[in-house]
């Protein structure tokens, strides 16, 4: 009866190590989720200014400069169709997601 009781011990110094290493997978794995969780999704946001023609008769969009304002004429572009003044028509944002 004593053999049992040793290797009841040894049983038990199994099981705890074992559910102690289930547990300490356990927390790691719930920290790596809620690290997952709290992480910020990555956003950016990228500013374009859309460039009229003042005959309307074109439009472009470009990144953002700078000293852009609504109703800005650009200095050194014409309209490439009616070679007319160009102007700022809209400054917009766009929200872009990036993959982590
Ligand atoms: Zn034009």
């Amino acid at each position: 009866m004593v053999n049992d009781g040793f290797i009841g011990f040894q049983i038990d110094i199994f099981t705890i190590t074992l559910i102690m290493l289930l547990i300490l997978f356990a927390i790691s794995t719930i920290l790596n989720v809620m690290q997952q969780r709290t992480k910020p999704v990555r956003e950016k946001v990228n500013t374009y200014t859309v460039i009229s023609c003042v005959n309307n008769d074109h439009e472009e969009r470009r990144e953002f400069v700078p000293g852009d304002y609504v109703g800005k004429v650009i200095a050194n572009k014409s309209c490439p169709k009616c070679e007319s003044e160009l102007y700022i028509k809209t400054i917009y944002s766009e929200k872009i997601r990036e993959k982590p």
